[in-house]
């Protein structure tokens, strides 16, 4: 069975058999559920074009309107109330917003008007346009001069001298996270100059994402601001000097715009593999509370405010909504526990399918080849 029809007949099935009672046959214990967004636009631009990070402001609508009608949104307040998550309303939801696109601005005021609390989390260093995010200056790169670029610069770098980068998957999930980040800065630069790009002017040109004035409108009118690090890095590549620019300094400037204080953070690609103990140590000690993942996976009970994962959202459609907000995060906590009783008894037992599902979806990327 192809796999648009798996979901088709799945989607039919949850309609007429009631569909929260399924859900809590594939188990209970689901206390959060959260969603990220990234980019709402009408149409993908060059610097997002495969990522897989956009949706539409129509798709986005029925998004919110499907949690306010089957979900109770609630506000990061609320989670933190209680060392761990879990006295929470019945099926409550946080919405969250990645990588401060300038589309937020708009998504905030439609939360506002359906009285959902939203959290944006935020890199300085791309605030009023001043410089293009790493990925989305790679996106250009690779939709308007291909691949062959990307792989020229990475052939610059020592480090990365060996890959040969076929999407842009390969690049920030194979590449980016074996760089430091001076070589990753070094990889960028080599990027641009090749293609003959200026990035200040592409940026400002672009204005991708919100303004610093935007940002303190937010926080004024009730949205909470947390952070991203600094540059958007995987953090498992971070030592520990860079930890203060990316993560503490990112936080102070972000407090300094805002007028409000930052509390939250959002690991940059999503990935569980970059919230080791050490980030979760600084994260403590820097004075957050809560740490968001992206790997899609159902949030017990019991969960860790310094740990909770995310659903990234790209559909506007109940039926398809439903899986994957009640029932695939569910299946991913057996498929993940079972994984983990099988490497107890193998140590070195490779995963048969890959357990993460990260901020970008891997699917996306396979139209970028080029
Ligand atoms: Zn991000």
């Amino acid at each position: 069975m192809i796999e648009h029809d798996y979901w088709a007949m799945m989607g039919l099935a949850t309609r007429k058999a009631g569909r929260f009672a399924i859900g809590r046959m594939t188990g209970s214990a689901y206390s959060l559920r959260c969603v990220v967004f990234h980019d709402v636009s009408a149409a993908e631009s060059p610097f997002t074009k495969a990522m897989g990070v956009s949706i539409t402001p129509g798709k986005f609508e029925a998004v919110l309107k499907f949690l306010v009608r089957y979900y109770t949104p609630v506000s990061l307040d609320e989670v933190l109330a209680g060392p761990r998550i879990g006295k929470l309303p019945q099926r409550a939801v946080i919405v969250t917003f990645d990588d401060g696109y300038a589309s937020a601005a708009l998504c905030a005021e439609l939360c506002r008007e359906l009285r959902v609390p939203a959290v944006f989390f935020l890199n300085a260093a791309f605030l009023d346009n001043k410089r293009l995010a790493p990925d989305n200056l790679v996106c250009y790169v690779a939709n308007t001069f291909g691949m062959d670029v990307l792989n020229r610069a990475a052939r610059a770098v020592k480090t990365s001298s060996v890959l040969h980068l076929q999407t842009m998957a390969d690049v920030f999930h194979r590449l980016f996270p074996i760089l430091s980040p001076a070589e990753r800065q070094e990889f960028l630069n080599a990027a641009a100059q090749l293609a003959g790009v200026d990035e200040g002017a592409l940026a400002r040109q672009a204005s991708l994402y919100l303004t610093s004035k935007q940002v303190r409108e937010l926080a004024c009118e009730g949205s909470e601001i947390g952070s991203h690090t600094s540059n958007h890095v995987h953090c498992r590549t971070l030592a520990a000097p860079d930890m203060d620019g990316e993560i503490d300094r990112n936080k102070e400037e972000l407090e300094a715009i805002s007028g409000k204080r930052v509390r939250s953070f959002s690991v940059p690609y999503g990935s569980s593999a970059d919230l080791n103990s050490e980030l979760t140590q600084h994260l403590k000690s820097s004075g957050y509370q809560a740490a968001f993942l992206s790997e899609s996976v159902a949030n017990a009970a019991e969960a860790d405010p310094l740990r909770i994962d995310r659903v990234s959202i790209r559909t506007g459609a109940a039926h398809a909504l439903f899986l994957q907000i009640e029932i695939l995060p569910r299946l991913r906590v057996i498929r993940n526990r079972l994984f983990h009783r099988r490497t107890l008894k193998r140590a070195h037992a490779k995963p048969p399918f890959s357990l993460t599902q990260p901020e970008y979806s891997k699917e996306s990327f396979e139209r970028t080849q080029n």
